[in-house]
């Protein structure tokens, strides 16, 4: 994602911790009580400008759903988005998804979105892909039992690779597309990379995988 540095982001999203949650760390074993119900909660991590999160939570009330974004100058283009929806089953985080122990505990999350996530070709940088064993460890760690991750991305080499690093990690996969906006998925709500790089005549990949226990 292409960053303009925007010195007034800090100052906006500390202005708005009804949407973007101040403390996160206060929440930890407790969101519902953010949401104030009793619903299930759907995490995306790196949530960028937040088109998805916020057509998914409008799409569906009966779940509660968090963005997760770590750079101040992306999340700020969501809030805007959150509010002018002003949804009650939707937060952001700025925060940093190699932390989410610090703000989550087992139980707290139903789902994980990954969308169209940095793909960090180099070998050297596999550490830092949001399918690596690490990461799919930490949402283990924060989700119910048979936990779900939903995955999509025009990457073909990130696509394969996160393929391997779920099945090696024991994953169940239970859907796949190979070139998701020709397939009969119904639902499918379009996030701003998957808009550009679908225009730019990209094939979409898409898969879900569940945790075994
Ligand atoms: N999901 C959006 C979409 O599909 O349009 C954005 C995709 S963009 C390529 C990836 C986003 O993930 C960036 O905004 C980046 O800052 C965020 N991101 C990457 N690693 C992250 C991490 N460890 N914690 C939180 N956000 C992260």
């Amino acid at each position: 994602m292409r960053l303009r540095n925007k010195p007034w982001a800090k100052e906006k999203i500390d202005q708005h911790p009804q949407y973007i949650v101040a403390n996160p760390e206060l929440h930890k074993g407790k969101w519902l009580e953010v949401f104030n119900n009793n619903q299930p909660i759907h995490i995306e991590v790196g949530t960028g400008k937040g088109r998805f999160v916020t057509e998914m939570a409008k799409a569906n009330p009966d779940i509660n759903y968090i963005g997760i974004e770590k750079y101040d100058s992306v999340i700020v283009i969501a809030l805007d988005l959150l509010i002018e929806a002003d949804l009650p089953n939707l937060r952001l985080l700025n925060v940093n998804a190699d932390e989410l122990d610090k703000y989550f505990t087992k139980n707290d999350v139903d789902r994980v979105y990954l969308n169209f996530s940095d793909p960090w070709p180099k070998s050297r940088h596999e550490k830092r892909r949001l399918t690596y064993k690490d990461y799919l460890k930490s949402y283990e760690d924060i989700m119910i039992d048979k936990g779900e991750i939903h995955f999509k991305t025009d990457n073909q080499g990130l696509f394969e690779y996160s393929l391997k690093s779920f099945s090696a990690y024991g994953l169940l996969l239970t859907y796949l597309s190979l070139d998701l906006h020709k397939a009969d998925f119904e639902g499918n709500i379009m996030t701003e990379y998957e808009q550009k790089f679908s225009e730019m005549g990209n094939r979409i990949y898409r898969c879900e995988v569940k945790y075994q226990n």
